[in-house]
């Protein structure tokens, strides 16, 4: 089997980061005192990030001269709205005009991620109230510019999959069996075939996004009890008709948005002792998806850049994960990264490797 020759390119790709507070483990000198408190300053008058090393003096940091440049840095201070207004909106304004968008979270399992795209706080008549997530935030946006384009009339279904040890799996399927097999065909091109739920407002979005979330595999590691070991795609299929059809066209739009929150992100580098064997697998597949979507990406930004006949060769088949996300990452799509990532001295090397991601596909 081969791919089919596309000439993908990716428009345009927004790679920011967010640090978040520390938390009270982070925060006590009792925990730190071998690492020192802080490992990372973010510098957000230039959008990039320093890493910094204890010096003699008890609490005196000097700079290293590790740093690493984004689009955009936030710190504790911002909220997920102004990252969203950022590096989200415009990917639901082209959505909704009939592109392709992919929003991702990455980071390290604790970082941020899951508070990045769900928000935090209690729902209320659908809304999250305290600090809503960027799926609240694209989905307010896409009910609102749906109902401010009159010309057109729009269909919102969802989708939720998830990809767990290279396994994919229908979040919203009433099947025992909730395996998803990838499937290709000439007209519709990659595709898996999961249960599709039309949603008509901000309730029941919310609420078809929660009931895939419940059904995502979670297990105990020692980083954080509740931690992710899977990506999950949150998938909002849009399309569109013209209100007026007597001019004869019935044309109808069709484009995905894709929200994606990625498994955490430490085994790329870090092999543990005391995992066990199920772990490791798990690490292993995480491992091998992350690889292979920056490279899909990397690969996808030098073909944008060099426009000649010698594109490279874009690899989706190495990950489930690249190959459920090929059509919404050929073409003209749009993509930005969210990556999270934690100031603390206890996880420098973890930091370090989410910054090196970030710098490889920007
Ligand atoms: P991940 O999904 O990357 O594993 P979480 O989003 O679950 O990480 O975050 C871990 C913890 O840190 C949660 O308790 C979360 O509420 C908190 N947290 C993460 N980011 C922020 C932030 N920007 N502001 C406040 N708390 C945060
Ligand atoms: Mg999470």
């Amino acid at each position: 089997e081969e791919d089919l020759e596309e000439s993908s390119n990716v428009e345009d790709i927004k790679v920011c980061l967010r640090m978040r507070p520390l938390t009270s483990r982070e925060n006590d000198p009792r925990v730190y005192r071998h690492t020192g408190q802080f490992a990372w300053k973010p510098l957000k008058e230039m959008n990039s990030v320093m890493q910094v090393t204890r010096g003699a003096s008890a609490d005196k940091y000097r700079k290293a001269k590790t740093s690493f440049t984004f689009d955009k840095v936030y710190d504790e201070d911002d909220e997920t709205h102004d990252i969203y207004a950022f590096c989200g909106r415009h990917l639901i304004e082209s959505a909704i005009a009939g592109r392709n968008g992919s929003i991702f979270t990455y980071g390290q399992t604790g970082s941020g991620k899951t508070h990045t795209m769900q928000g935090h706080g209690s729902i209320r008549d659908g809304l999250l109230r305290d600090s809503p997530g960027i799926l609240h935030l694209a989905g307010k946006d896409l009910f609102q510019l749906a109902k401010d384009s009159p010309d057109r009339e729009f269909v919102f279904s969802i989708s939720v999959i998830e990809v767990y040890n290279e396994d994919v799996r229908d979040l919203l399927s009433k099947r025992i069996d909730h395996r998803l097999h990838i499937r290709e065909d000439q007209n519709a091109g990659i595709f898996v075939k999961a249960t599709k739920i039309e949603v008509e407002n901000m309730k029941q979005f919310i609420s078809i996004l929660s009931t895939g979330e419940k059904n995502r595999v979670v297990a105990r590691t020692t980083l954080n009890k509740r931690s992710s070991r899977s990506h999950i795609i949150y998938s909002v299929h849009i399309e569109s008709f013209p209100t007026d059809q007597s001019s004869g066209s019935k044309r109808s739009r069709v484009s995905c948005l894709n929200l994606i929150d990625l498994a955490g992100s430490e085994s790329v580098r870090h092999k543990s002792s005391h995992s066990t064997e199920e772990r490791r697998k798990e690490g292993g597949s995480i491992n091998k998806s992350l690889l292979t979507l920056s490279r899909v990406i990397q690969a996808l930004g030098s073909n944008h850049r060099q426009f000649s006949r010698a594109q490279s060769h874009i690899n989706y088949r190495d990950s489930k994960l690249t190959r459920v996300l090929q059509p919404s990452l050929s073409g003209n799509a749009r993509l930005a990264f969210i990556c999270c990532a934690t100031s603390s001295g206890l996880y420098t090397e973890e930091t370090k490797s989410t910054l090196q991601f970030a710098s490889r596909i920007k």
